[in-house]
């Protein structure tokens, strides 16, 4: 595939700052790059579903030598850790001009959302949290089916970042009431997508973690993507009766944590909570996120035509990782 644009998160900024990284074994370095869009350029003779010219996303992880998940094709979901990951674990990523791979890793982009195609990999995270709180929460709740479980059920969007915005998207499309926290103005562009989507926004720096439940009342749903620790753990203390809390954000470093967790563990208890880690996405999840930008793209163009927010070409690699402004929301280098 000719690579057309790659997109920049918190893992590629801590990669470059030498955090979690792992090169190919026996290399010294590591490509970077897992959030890809890009256009089939060659094809191999037994490759079928594909043609030259079609746009399409290769997802991130690639299976274990065998586990029972990676050989269903669920490596997001691998038993041993022996996955590798394009980009982050063992194996080079996308940033770079040509790239390839199979096919079953391909996932076609139409192109009337090729303009959103390289937000599919963020998205597919939050599309893989939301499925699995569905289908959890319709196993264990009487009366619920996974595909209705969010009609109408509220639902909290901690960080409104890029995973955080299109968790939310993904939240409104299905029919819940979306509660969005940062710590940002109300008037800055990420609170005022939010609330394009229907989303209303609460701004973290007013309130006390521990006052949200007293604020907000019920949250069905915490949909969490900080990866700040200490208020991972704070915002259990606001998830509802029988809520479900996701959990996609991926702490860096050890700073140390408070927590009163005799009180927390008897409210999960008593409150009967899921707390749910969700790393990676399907194959499925990653379709699923297509479809998803494109609705999102017919109600709110307002919104999807402004999450990518800063497009610089590649050669400015090291600025735009170096770089992250208050208002950024996806930052995406272009290779083409
Ligand atoms: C990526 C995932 C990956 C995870 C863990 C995230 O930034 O989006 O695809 O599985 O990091 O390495």
């Amino acid at each position: 595939m000719k690579v057309l644009q790659v997109g920049i998160c918190g893992t590629d900024r801590e990669e470059a700052a030498g955090g979690r990284a792992d090169a190919p074994p026996g290399e010294k370095q590591l490509v970077i790059g897992h959030e890809m869009f890009g256009q089939v350029v060659k094809i191999g003779s037994a490759v079928v579903g594909f043609k030259v010219g079609d746009y399409g996303v290769f997802m991130v992880r690639r299976p274990c030598a065998g586990c029972p998940s990676c050989n269903a094709g669920r490596a997001d979901m691998c038993c041993t850790g022996n996955y590798t990951e394009r980009g982050i674990k063992g194996r080079d990523g996308f940033q770079a001009q040509m790239v390839v791979d199979e096919a079953r890793f391909l996932v076609k982009v139409p192109k009337a959302v090729a303009h959103l195609g390289v937000l599919t990999e963020p998205a597919s995270v939050g599309e893989k949290a939301i499925d699995e709180a569905c289908r959890i929460q319709a196993a264990r709740l009487p009366g619920e089916k996974a595909a209705d479980y969010l009609k109408g059920k509220r639902a909290l969007v901690v960080g409104l970042g890029p995973i955080g915005l299109l968790g939310a998207m993904i939240l409104r499309l299905r029919g819940a009431t979306v509660v969005g926290m940062d710590i940002v103005d109300e008037g800055s562009p990420r609170p005022t997508l939010l609330k394009k989507m229907g989303g209303s926004y609460v701004d973290g720096r007013q309130v006390k973690t521990l006052d949200l439940d007293d604020k907000l009342g019920q949250i069905d749903l915490i949909f969490e993507a900080t990866g700040v620790a200490q208020l991972e753990f704070d915002l259990i203390d606001a998830l509802g009766v029988n809520g479900i809390y996701l959990l996609t954000g991926i702490p860096a470093g050890d700073r140390p944590v408070t927590m009163q967790p005799g009180a927390l563990m008897q409210q999960m208890v008593l409150k009967n909570q899921v707390l749910v880690g969700s790393v990676n996405a399907s194959h499925a999840h990653f379709v699923q996120a297509v479809r998803d930008l494109a609705a999102a793209d017919k109600l709110w163009p307002e919104v999807t035509r402004n999450l990518i927010t800063d497009r610089h070409p590649y050669t400015d690699f090291a600025a735009a990782l170096a770089h992250h402004g208050p208002d950024e929301i996806k930052c995406v280098l272009a290779w083409s």
